[in-house]
């Protein structure tokens, strides 16, 4: 085998964990969660077997609430293209055409003697406008950025999520909330149950009992023999759900935050973008129905596909701002 086919394999290798590795890893961390809290934890801590039924009942909504957020969060990944938004807006096809027939701004060749006041004071005809994407070969609106790993410009991207394997962007950022939010949910539930049965069954045997709440320190132990193996599996498992938990969290969190200032992740930390572009809409209510749509809440029960974000005339207007002129 050459050089060349083992590194082909590699690169497909690699490709393979950066889109199915994070999610593969949550996935076994929610259905371990799953299974620990409601078929061990659960006999132990409640006598009560309608307290075991409610709660059994309540972890199968979450998994499936999660499951189906996420299958729609990548299948609706495609959706974020440039251009399948500028086929979908009629408002983007005629600031294109009527920019079209507009005189353009006159390029200045290089002569003898050039003017150098000139050519300092100037500034690029379309600074805020749009920019030219090398790997696409076309033109992208400003507020589109282009992702190497889902090979298209996205609009309104947010960031390319490693954990689900695909991009945070206009298409399908509301099933990105969704999940997270499901997924604190769930984490949140899970978290009292591990932490009694951590509590009861695990840590209470050693001294130094807190050590046993790190994954590595269990695992480490079991290496050398010192603990089981179901308790080092349990240990991990807790401090994973933990992590879980506090990334899931603090993720849902900053996305609301972010969307009812009216930007996504990238733009409110880029400076750039914040100075030349207001924030979309006027109102939450605006804001929050770019992104999810009309009843924007109905959208944490069930996904609505077809309920499309609502973009008024400013909203299209700053999202496919293209070759607008510096007034
Ligand atoms: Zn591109
Ligand atoms: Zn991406």
């Amino acid at each position: 085998m050459g050089l060349a086919t083992v590194n082909r394999k590699l690169a497909v290798l690699g490709e393979f964990f950066i889109n199915w590795g994070g999610s593969i890893v949550v996935t076994c961390v929610l259905i371990s969660t799953y299974y620990c809290c409601v078929h061990i934890v659960a006999d132990n801590m409640y006598t009560d077997p309608v307290k075991i039924y409610w709660l059994t009942l309540l972890a199968k909504l979450i998994i499936l609430e999660i499951a189906v957020n996420l299958a729609c969060f990548v299948y609706y990944s495609r959706f974020n293209s440039v251009t399948y938004w500028h086929r979908k807006s009629c408002v983007a096809d005629l600031r294109v055409y009527a920019e079209d027939s507009e005189a353009q701004p006159e390029i200045e060749y290089a002569t003898g003697q050039p003017n150098l006041e000139r050519h300092l004071s100037w500034e690029p005809a379309n600074e805020s406008g749009s920019k030219f994407c090398f790997t696409c070969n076309k033109e992208a609106p400003q507020r589109s950025h282009h992702c190497p790993l889902c090979k298209m410009c996205v609009l309104r991207k947010d960031h390319h999520c490693f954990i689900t394997g695909a991009c945070v962007g206009l298409g399908n950022q509301r099933y990105f909330m969704v999940f997270l939010f499901w997924c604190t949910i769930g984490l949140i539930i899970a978290m009292p149950h591990l932490f009694f049965y951590m509590n009861t069954e695990v840590a209470y045997w050693y001294p130094f009992g807190f050590l046993y709440y790190i994954g590595p320190v269990a695992v480490f132990r079991w290496i050398f023999g010192y603990t089981p193996f179901g308790q080092a599996c349990f240990s991990t498992l807790f401090s994973f759900a933990a992590a879980s938990l506090i990334t899931a969290g603090g993720f849902f969190g900053m996305q609301v935050y972010y969307t009812t200032q009216g930007y996504t992740m990238y733009e409110y930390n880029n400076l750039t973008v914040r100075a030349s572009f207001q924030g979309d809409g006027e109102n939450l209510g605006e804001r929050f129905r770019l992104v999810f749509g009309r009843n924007w809440f109905v959208n944490f029960l069930v996904p609505l596909p077809w309920n499309l974000p609502v973009l008024t005339p400013a909203i299209s207007d700053s999202l496919f701002r293209v070759r607008s002129k510096v007034l």
